[in-house]
């Protein structure tokens, strides 16, 4: 594997604007139906191959199953190629979409199909795009291969995708996303002696060149100039000198005469965390080369919207490095001073993250965006609080509070806001230094973690914290099938796309 990036494959996408048919059986492999639960029967007597469903719907209810929407599964003949389907009822949320969506593509991978036909019936226009989209999303992040060093590499089968009743602009920012989240969760997947932060960065220049991005690279030497020390005494145990804080540009085409906006995403992104002089455990340091998955839901949001080619400009801001243990570790009690001038007492070497954040987040608001938005895999104390399920949020701006949970609804990544409230920053206070990095327990320390880094953010630009609690969760969630979810990036998309910037 020379390149660290995902290798370039897409199945080839139409859109057809057919109802399900005989003729759409033959042509296809296999053919994927989400059905409306409101009337299973007459719908099911109107569908292709009607007979067949109708008795094996009749049989499942006898079984008794009936309380659970069956999944019905004709085998291909040779007039007809295989065909699952599955009922819903109406009206359900974003994300149970999506969970449906992944039910059915569970089912549809055993088939190894080289062309997939996807459709729905029974619905009203709107609802059937949005569960076609879901069932598209599911199909692509299913079928999104991840990176392996196995001898014998697996093969896509899957050459072909038609959607029925679809046309191509309807089903841009589910490409678009998509192509983002394979992005972040291929980098998330690489084993921490393939992507350290020397190659991460030199994958994320190559990823510049294909799509036309700036890129800069602040190295140590850079950032001692510009008195980064919180960034500093994270990466001072490495065994290299190649940390450093990657900005990534992209311009957006705007009208002539208009302002232009300009959006930051800042990415925590630590390679390795062993915990640092505190060190972890041997299952906690377990999964830690996904430490740095913030950074790449933020690399794989400005992939998803260069894609779509909005109309403000986009930085990226990715702290890289390891978190290490070893003579140059920085410890408890010593006293860093952050770019901003902001001093801190260091409490515990394994909140690296909160540290490289405070100089990144400080740096990147240097350039005065209107909007900056963050993405790290910050604290247990959010975990514990939300579970895998969903991600914490975070604002200086109460206001943003509704458009943050509603983005979250919309694109089923569901996100949660927690308080900002400013007397949380006395339990910061510290004898020594401006501010506390931490405290001694883990109390709500997801909300004093946020409240740390708004030292490093001034006042007037908007900003917005994402916790990301569901980074990683067993048996995946909602459409993504894998344990590293890639969340994030569908939010950031709804949320970015709909923001009034003023
Ligand atoms: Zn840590």
């Amino acid at each position: 594997m020379d390149s660290l990036l995902p290798p370039k494959y897409s199945p080839k996408i139409k859109y057809i604007d057919e109802p399900l048919s005989d003729d759409t059986l033959a042509k296809h492999k296999l053919n994927l139906v989400i059905a409306n639960r409101k009337s299973e029967k007459t719908l099911l007597r109107q569908c292709p191959r009607g007979p067949e469903l109708l008795l094996q719907y009749q049989e499942s209810e006898e079984s008794g199953q009936a309380s659970a929407p069956p999944l019905l599964h004709l085998s291909p003949t040779k007039q007809s190629g295989a065909l699952l389907l599955i009922f819903v009822n109406t009206r359900r949320s974003r994300f149970e979409m999506l969970q449906t969506a992944a039910k059915l593509w569970k089912e549809a991978a055993k088939h190894q199909a080289s062309s997939i036909a996807l459709s729905t019936l029974g619905f009203e226009p709107e609802e059937s795009h949005a569960l076609l989209d879901a069932l598209l999303a599911a199909v692509l992040a299913g079928n999104a291969q991840l990176p392996s060093f196995k001898s014998k590499a697996d093969k896509h089968p899957l050459k072909s995708l038609t959607l029925l009743h679809g046309s191509a602009s309807r089903y841009a920012t589910t490409l678009a996303t998509q192509a983002g989240n394979h992005l972040a969760r291929w980098l998330t997947t690489l084993p921490p002696n393939k992507l350290d932060c020397v190659r991460y960065r030199q994958a994320l220049q190559e990823l510049a060149g294909h799509h036309g991005w700036q890129s800069e690279f602040l190295d140590i030497s850079n950032l001692k100039k510009q008195k980064a020390g919180a960034f500093l005494a994270v990466s001072r145990a490495n065994a290299h000198s190649q940390a450093g804080i990657m900005r990534l540009s992209y311009r957006g085409q705007s009208h002539k005469n208009k302002q232009r906006y300009k959006v930051t995403l800042i990415g925590k992104g630590i390679c390795f965390d062993t915990g640092g002089i505190n060190l972890k455990s041997h299952k906690g340091m377990y999964d830690m080369h996904t430490d740095m998955q913030g950074s790449a839901v933020a690399v794989g949001t400005l992939l998803a919207l260069s894609q779509l080619k909005v109309p403000f400009d986009i930085e990226c801001w990715l702290a890289l490095t390891e978190n290490e243990i070893g003579p140059n570790a920085y410890r408890p009690q010593e006293v860093i001073t952050a770019a901003n001038g902001v001093t801190i007492q260091v409490v515990h070497s394994d909140a690296e993250g909160r540290m490289v954040l405070a100089d990144t987040l400080a740096l990147a608001a240097r350039n005065k965006p209107d909007l900056m938005i963050d993405f790290a895999t910050l604290t247990g104390a959010c975990v514990s609080a939300l579970t895998e399920r969903m991600s914490g949020a975070f604002s200086n701006r109460f206001q943003l509070r509704d458009s943050i949970e509603a983005a979250g609804r919309n694109s089923g990544e569901r996100v949660w806001s927690f308080p900002m409230d400013s007397d949380f920053d006395t339990e910061l206070d510290s004898p020594l230094a401006d501010i506390m990095q931490c405290t001694m327990d883990n109390k709500g320390d997801h909300i004093l973690a946020a409240r740390f880094l708004n030292r490093f953010v001034p006042e007037d630009i908007p900003w917005v914290h994402i916790d990301l609690s569901s980074a990683s969760k067993t048996g995946g969630l909602a459409h993504i099938p894998t344990e590293i979810t890639g969340f994030g990036i569908r939010w950031a998309v709804e949320f970015i796309t709909r923001h009034t910037f003023n």
